[in-house]
């Protein structure tokens, strides 16, 4: 993390806790941090609950004044019509959605979503006023074969395709091998992919968004290995799945000291 962008701790529930242990979750969290950083703003919070949740967590966040942000897993490529299942970026915004976390590992794998399509979310978000969380990674085969930047450096460089030089988005490394795991990359390995995903914005986008732009490390983050992320100068915060469902660990992340 370097000064001028905001770290970025964010919260993936994935799968996990419905509606109601939402709210008992969101109201714990805020009272464990109350005295913490992002209260000033020096770390912005932002958690990722399941669709099913986001009305609930939005009304929280709104009465008690929290000063996380809302995001929601995925979305839809389309704006509305006959795609049943699906929910529009443009639903998510009313909702005071924030970011939008596009092309997980999960959602390329278990659902099929090509950088392509990937690409085509990043638009539908940035056309609906959210910040795509665009998500990249290697697995441990791409790792063995092409070392670990060439696939998230490739994908990057699809998901970017067309887009403006002012688009606020964030980018998340996700070593595949690493979710999950336990087994995190080393604070190297990911200042040096993170370097290089910064050059591709650069390429793409333009220095502007390139010195503006966060990019995240995810991948088996927990309190125990933050400060050592968070001290490369290419990495602007984490994106934390595990550990961001334990109240104590993740507000003890949030609080990492460089
Ligand atoms: P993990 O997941 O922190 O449980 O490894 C990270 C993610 O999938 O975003």
């Amino acid at each position: 993390a370097v000064a001028g962008r905001t770290p970025l701790i964010a919260g993936n529930w994935k799968m996990n806790l419905d509606h109601l242990q939402a709210v008992a979750f969101v109201q714990k969290l805020h009272w464990t941090l109350k005295d913490a950083k992002h209260e000033d703003g020096s770390v912005e919070v932002a958690v990722f609950p399941p669709f099913t949740d986001l009305r609930t967590v939005q009304t929280l966040l709104d009465a008690d004044k929290i000063p996380f942000a809302l995001g929601a897993q995925d979305l839809s490529a389309h704006d509305s019509g006959a795609y049943t299942g699906e929910i529009s970026g443009a639903f998510l915004a009313k909702l005071d959605a924030k970011y939008v976390i596009i092309g997980h590992s999960e959602r390329r794998q278990y659902h099929e979503e090509t950088d392509e399509i990937v690409g085509s979310k990043v638009k539908a978000a940035l056309k609906h006023g959210l910040v795509p969380v665009i998500c990249v990674g290697e697995t441990s085969e791409d790792l063995e074969k092409f070392g670990a930047s060439a696939v998230p450096v490739s994908q990057l460089s699809v998901a970017l395709e067309g887009l403006k030089a002012d688009a606020d988005i964030v980018v998340a490394y996700e070593p595949v091998w690493a979710i999950g795991s336990g087994q995190a990359a080393t604070p190297e390995q990911a200042q040096d992919v993170c370097a290089k995903l910064r050059e591709v914005i650069g390429e793409k986008l333009g220095a502007d968004a390139a010195a503006r732009t966060r990019v995240l490390y995810g991948g088996s983050v927990k309190s125990a290995n933050i400060a050592s992320f968070m001290r490369e100068p290419d990495v602007d915060g984490a994106l934390v799945g595990g550990a961001s469902l334990v109240v104590d660990e993740f507000a003890a992340i949030i609080r990492y000291q460089k």
